[in-house]
């Protein structure tokens, strides 16, 4: 899944657990998961598609820190939960700029060889991806107005 979706899912819940960060952290670890078990956009893995998934790859990775910044800079109060959601939400899939840019994958073999088990992906569902997309980071952005008003 695009990680700008894990980007939404785990400032959403960074705002729900804004008070407990290591929870948000796990919470956005478990949505990673889940997510990743729903059918999503994805290429098939064969040398072929490097250069179409790095295209996808670049615009998803500007449009997930662009994300962050409009997520996390107004969530005055509730930044260190935002932040700590989008951290789990979005570290297992550190292995594909940690491989494209220091050619290593910090990520355990164990925790790569799951975590690339559990995908269901399919080449035609980008259109799901966006309007994902739109959907959490419209309710991400929500929940974190609501949440500003909300504190003391
Ligand atoms: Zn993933």
């Amino acid at each position: 899944m695009l990680v700008t979706n894990h980007v939404g899912a785990g400032a959403a819940i960074g705002v729900l657990l804004h008070r407990r960060p290591v929870l948000a952290f796990a919470a956005g670890v478990a949505s990673h998961l889940a997510m990743d078990c729903l059918p999503h956009w994805g290429l098939p893995r064969v040398p072929e598609s490097h250069e179409p998934f790095l295209q996808v790859a670049k615009r998803d990775g500007l449009a997930g820190l662009a994300a962050i910044a409009v997520l996390a800079g107004p969530a005055r109060g509730l930044r260190s939960g935002v932040l700590a959601g989008i951290a789990g939400a979005t570290i297992l899939d550190v292995d594909k700029p940690a491989r494209h840019f220091f050619g290593r994958n910090p990520v355990p073999a164990a925790v790569q060889e799951f975590h690339e088990r559990i995908q269901r992906e399919a080449p035609h569902r980008m259109r799901n991806e966006v309007l994902i997309a739109a959907g959490l980071l419209g309710l991400s952005g929500l929940l974190v107005a609501r949440g500003r008003r909300a504190l003391p």
